[in-house]
């Protein structure tokens, strides 16, 4: 049983890092020449660029995976997580607390193992091609605060759920599912009040005239927009992008300001339409009602399998606690869905076409869009020439050269 879970973990670990690497190899192969889509937008010179930055985003990428993959299996397999789990007897207290104590400290461990590779993401990757803009004094800011948020979480969520468990044997799936419900809801409600504060400063739109030009185009898609703001991302990285957000009467567009650098008023607009699209094809609401079932399936997966001696064997234990039979469980049920990682890719990258024909629909802004895109990827130095099976299997969008084609009416 050990033997088969280890051997699983590892072949996941392995095919993860041989895509990587089939990808960067292909990058290297047929990256020298800039795509018909995107000549006049992206010099030789640039191109020079985005390899370098691609090369190097890889290398960390794939050495952050070989080092975390591997102490995880050290810790899961070889001893450490049944060691972890005796020392927590001794916190006392009951199941509850217990229970709790061993998920806080996990975060803690798991936020503090990430620190090193975030680092040197920021201060060598980003900085040598010239996207960072964090200082040191930020870096560790946003870290703190950020550690200081999941722990409230995982304590709130933690204990909530450790005291239904025990309270609530026969239907406690149903009562966590619910918690998990109210709290996601909940946490979408506050989040631009609460915790979007504390990371960024968002700010109305104060481009002469686009205001009124959102509001206009909102109405003819018949969205409802509550504000489209302008977030200083530039306080961080030089990167540009823009979201979406929200559900009911707290929906948001969020601009960077970046972006609201490089483009021009009628591509701002492009984007724009193009994040309206993705509301008025129901995709957050389809995404957040899937949410919510998966997370019923988890729960009636979790009620079903916690108790089974089978739990602890998979990493070689006679016995384990409640929290560490959970992290065994989120272990597995990660190696089961990681061959369904396309479906979702896929299912994204469908929503992102759909979003971009409304936005031609809508504003009849094809062009602008186009030049939009172009100008997004020529400065975030995006990759150009992703492995067509690399792509299919992780990119959450359309790799830009098709969808700059298909914005002019070629072939994908
Ligand atoms: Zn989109």
């Amino acid at each position: 049983m050990w033997a088969v879970f280890l051997g699983a973990y590892l072949g996941v670990l392995v095919a993860t890092l041989a895509m990587s690497f089939v990808n960067l190899r292909h990058q290297r192969r047929e990256g020298r020449s800039v795509p018909p889509e995107l000549e006049g937008v992206v010099e030789p010179e640039r191109l020079a660029r985005i390899e370098a930055y691609t090369v190097d985003r890889a290398r960390v990428g794939m050495l952050e995976r070989a080092v975390s993959g591997s102490v995880t299996a050290l810790v899961l397999f070889a001893g450490p997580l049944g060691a972890y789990d005796r020392a927590m007897d001794g916190v006392g207290g009951g199941f509850v607390v217990r229970n709790t104590a061993f998920m806080l400290g996990l975060v803690v461990l798991s936020s503090l193992s990430g620190l090193p590779f975030a680092y040197y993401r920021s201060f060598v990757v980003e900085a040598r091609h010239g996207f960072n803009r964090m200082t040191k004094r930020l870096f560790f800011g946003d870290f703190a605060k950020g550690m200081a948020l999941s722990l409230a979480f995982t304590l709130l969520l933690c204990s909530a759920g450790f005291w239904l468990v025990r309270h609530q044997a026969g239907t406690w799936w149903l009562w966590v599912w619910l918690v998990f419900v109210g709290f996601s809801l909940f946490v979408t409600f506050v989040s631009p009040y609460v915790i979007e504060p504390l990371f960024f400063r968002m700010q109305p739109l104060d481009v002469e005239g686009l205001e009124r030009e959102v509001k206009e185009l909102a109405d003819r898609a018949g969205v409802h927009v509550g504000r489209v703001q302008k977030m200083d991302a530039s306080r961080r990285s030089a990167h540009s992008n823009a979201y979406f957000t929200g559900l009911g009467r707290v929906k948001r567009v969020v601009l960077f300001d970046t972006l609201l650098e490089q483009m021009t008023h009628p591509e701002i607009l492009a984007v724009l339409s193009h994040e309206l699209g993705h509301w008025k094809k129901h995709h957050v609401l389809v995404r957040t009602v899937a949410g919510f079932a998966l997370g019923f399936c988890v729960a009636v997966a979790v009620y079903c399998l916690v108790d089974a001696p089978f739990v602890p064997a998979l990493v070689g234990l006679p016995n384990a606690s409640f929290a560490a039979r959970l992290v065994v469980l989120g272990v597995l049920g990660s190696l089961v869905t990681f061959p369904l990682t396309p479906l979702g890719a896929a299912w994204s990258r469908h929503d992102e076409w759909q979003a971009d024909r409304f936005a031609v629909e809508l504003a009849g802004c094809a062009p602008a869009l186009a030049s939009a895109l172009a100008k997004l990827s020529r400065e975030n130095l995006a990759n150009l020439h992703p492995h067509p099976f690399y792509a299919k299997f992780y990119y959450s969008h359309p790799p830009v050269t098709e969808r700059i084609r298909s914005l002019r009416g070629l072939p994908v």
